[in-house]
């Protein structure tokens, strides 16, 4: 096997070496080492190409029963040092202490022929210190979610932890899905997932909440040294501009979220990644019609901390959290105060970039901001499908006088409902006259705003129920699905002719079905 390992995160950072029983709690440390589980019958179900032949896979040791081992946890390589983190967060808004990692097992860092370091980490691989009642694995439906949106993502543009491999585990796997009043075993899988770092705000707040200021300043001097080497200088200046860092990806991951109808669904700080990559997919979901109060996590119904329009300012909230923790090794908070700042300039300009790219034209100022919100409001209230709708905007001719009927039929297959449809028709044509004239005052030409609006605005995204119709046709028996979508997910913002079904309305059947969890 090709991976050259440098394990830097276990051999820098203070652990707890002592291969044990779940504990409850893991004090001056790091990590703990741990062992992977070995499970009944690994099978490689899906596994990435970008990935493996980034890490150095070749076709036939992708295809070798040994790969599927080692991706599920069942046969080492002398240069592994498996270790689950040990992380506290905030979850829902309430500080939760340590929490993990109760099911992810990092196998080591390697170093890749590209020269990029890339993490390699188990999902689902058995029990560690951190699992408290939990059994450490993880079901086969949700495995299939997050290996298919983290690549997905990737291929969108969006920073996110990658996907190497889906292995099923042979094993059954209980959750708290009933069928007849019983819980219904479910078939397992582990995902190997892959990233520079897996560093979340939650690895920060726990030393701080236990006053640990040692270990919270090896954590924070070590993720700089790795994972932001190009930061100069020491002590609370270069905290401060690390923090900043940090906040400026964080803006740019969720206003890329934003931009393809992304809802990750459980923004705890624990799943908040230091380096601003979408992490822990759980119970995430696409918006299929436009709608900001929508939220996939059906266990955050009342609050809706975690719906779609509130994604930046949850964010916000959750580096305030990490602010907090760091103001222990400030005398001066005047810095986390600018990163904070930084946070929201960058938010601006990034919203007003995703403006731009999704209306195509050069440059979004206040009145392009101000018709965006009206057009978001007509989409509401009109329930538009958001991917189609943009997508079919990319075909407003700006010069045509145009048949305001015939130009409304271009956004037929983005109305889910002809009632709300009608309601908002003649608001809709008066925007699209507006939008016309704003069109002719460009700079942009007609081929560069198009083509603008075919990167801005993706045909094919990840469609609950298209994950959804997959998830059942593997518990059927049948996991082609996996790497069909995977395929159609490579290329999300080009045409794909004979893959239209791909990329159409949500059916009324899928209609309000959430994303599943755990
Ligand atoms: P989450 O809310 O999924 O981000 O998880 C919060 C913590 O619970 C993390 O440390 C997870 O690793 C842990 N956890 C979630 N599911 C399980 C499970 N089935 N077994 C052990 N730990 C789990
Ligand atoms: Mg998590
Ligand atoms: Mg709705």
């Amino acid at each position: 096997m090709p991976l050259q390992f440098d394990n830097r995160f276990i051999n820098e950072l203070p652990g707890d070496p002592e291969t044990g029983p779940r504990r409850r709690q893991v004090e001056a440390a790091a990590w703990s080492s741990v062992t992977p589980t070995p499970v009944a019958a690994p099978r490689l179900l899906a596994w990435s190409h970008e990935m493996a032949a980034e890490l150095g896979f070749d076709p036939a040791q992708i295809a070798s029963q040994e790969f599927a081992e080692l991706m599920a946890g069942n046969r080492l390589l002398p240069d592994m040092q498996p270790y689950a983190a040990n992380y506290g967060g905030h979850q829902f808004g309430n500080w939760a202490g340590q929490l993990g990692d109760g099911r992810a097992i990092s196998l080591g860092e390697v170093i890749a022929a590209s020269g990029k370091r890339w993490e390699l980490q188990l999902k689902g691989a058995g029990p560690t210190p951190y699992s408290r009642t939990a059994d450490g694995r993880a079901v086969l439906r949700s495995s299939i979610r997050e290996f298919l949106c983290s690549e997905a993502m990737h291929h969108l543009g969006i920073p996110t932890t990658r996907a190497l491999s889906l292995v099923a585990s042979g094993e059954p796997v209980v959750r708290d899905m009933f069928y007849d009043g019983h819980p219904r075993p479910e078939p397992g899988a582990i995902v190997c997932r892959v990233a520079p770092s897996f560093l979340r705000f939650g690895n920060f707040e726990l030393p701080a909440s236990r006053n640990d200021l040692a270990l919270l300043r090896q954590l924070v001097e070590f993720c700089i040294d790795r994972d932001y080497p190009q930061l100069q200088g020491q002590g609370e200046a270069l905290y401060g501009q690390w923090f900043e860092q940090i906040c400026i990806r964080t803006a740019q991951m969720i206003a890329g979220w934003m931009r393809v109808g992304f809802v990750h669904g459980v923004m705890n700080t624990d799943n908040m990644s230091v380096l601003g990559l979408t992490i822990d997919y759980g119970p995430y979901g696409w918006i299929d019609d436009y709608d900001p109060e929508w939220t996939p996590n059906t266990t955050d119904a009342g609050g809706r901390r975690y719906r779609f329009g509130w994604q930046s300012r949850v964010a916000y909230w959750n580096l305030g959290r990490l602010a907090q923790a760091l103001s222990l090794l400030f005398t001066d908070v005047a810095p986390l105060q600018r990163g904070l700042e930084a946070y929201v300039s960058h938010w601006d300009r990034a919203e007003r970039d995703n403006v731009a790219g999704k209306l195509g034209i050069d440059m979004a100022g206040p009145r392009d901001m101000a018709a965006m919100q009206r057009l978001q409001d007509l989409l509401q209230a009109g329930e538009v499908d958001m991917t189609l709708f943009f997508r079919a905007l990319i075909q407003v001719q700006a010069d045509e006088a145009p048949d305001l009927a015939a130009e409304l039929e271009l956004f037929q297959p983005a109305f889910y409902d002809p009632d709300k449809r009608d309601a908002i028709a003649s608001d809709l044509q008066q925007w699209l006259q507006a939008y016309r004239q704003r069109l002719r005052d460009d700079a942009l030409e007609s081929a560069q705003r198009q083509q603008k609006m075919r990167q801005a605005n993706p045909k094919y995204v990840l469609r609950n129920y298209l994950a959804q119709q997959v998830i059942d046709r593997a518990e059927q028996g049948d996991v082609s699905g996996i790497g069909e979508l995977l395929e159609v997910m490579r290329n999300p913002y080009q045409e794909q002719p004979g893959r239209e079904a791909f990329a159409q309305r949500r059916p009324d059947w899928a209609r309000d079905k959430a994303g599943c969890s755990m």
